[in-house]
């Protein structure tokens, strides 16, 4: 299948409540340009340098989301062009986003990430600590507090990764009693993006399958 018939397969798979990223990260200018000729609007990016370069050149209706790891010394080379930050996953970032969402006169979206996989490398706050970090929430006024982002484990067990999903979704439900507007849950991509929908996810980020590997 082409680029342009997986975009349209998945507009019409997934819910409409759901929105998909497509993560464009790697792949060309054309390859993406084929996505947005069949529609798609939102991309998502983990490379700041990239992330910049593309929202450049590319049409001003794209909304970028960066979803990877982010240095606190690129936070200003991100921010002008992203409408979703899905991955806080350290107070120090925090304190720079919020800075420099200040200095730009606008709130920044962002999501917090948590460590839901079992596996060492993965970033975030555990599900404690983010659960913690919400109680100070006001400490950073020029951050729009959205949602929670996470990553279950690669690995072949289906009911693993499902029960990873659904602890994600109960910190979301935690925190959002207390928190107005917390009411975005990122997670699925490529391999279990069935199973995040089906436990509750409103963002899915997918990249292969909609471009194929990244060699
Ligand atoms: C690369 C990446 C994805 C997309 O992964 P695929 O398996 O290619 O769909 C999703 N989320 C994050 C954080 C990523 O870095």
């Amino acid at each position: 299948m082409s680029i342009a018939q997986v975009i349209t397969r998945l507009h019409n798979e997934l819910p409409p409540a759901v929105k998909l990223v497509a993560v464009s990260k790697y792949k060309s200018a054309e390859a993406i340009m084929e996505a947005y000729g069949a529609g798609q609007r939102v991309f998502g990016e983990n490379r700041p340098q990239e992330l910049a370069a593309k929202a450049i050149a590319l049409p001003k209706d794209i909304e970028w989301h960066f979803i990877g790891h982010l240095q606190t010394n690129k936070v200003k080379m991100v921010l002008p062009y992203i409408a979703l930050l899905h991955s806080l996953d350290s107070v120090h970032l925090i304190e720079e986003v919020n800075k420099e969402a200040g200095k730009l006169g606008r709130r920044i979206e962002c999501l917090i990430e948590v460590h839901i996989a079992q596996e060492e490398s993965k970033q975030g706050f555990t599900p404690q600590e983010a659960i913690s970090l919400s109680e100070r929430f006001s400490e950073w006024p020029d951050i729009r507090f959205r949602g929670v982002m996470g990553m279950a484990s690669f690995v072949e067990d289906r009911d693993r990764i499902r029960e990873e999903f659904r602890r994600l979704k109960q910190v979301a439900a935690q925190i959002a009693g207390k928190v107005p507007d917390f009411d975005q849950i990122s997670m699925g991509m490529s391999s279990d993006y069935p199973i995040a929908i089906e436990e509750g996810s409103t963002i899915v980020r997918i990249g292969t399958e909609i471009f194929g590997s990244r060699g």
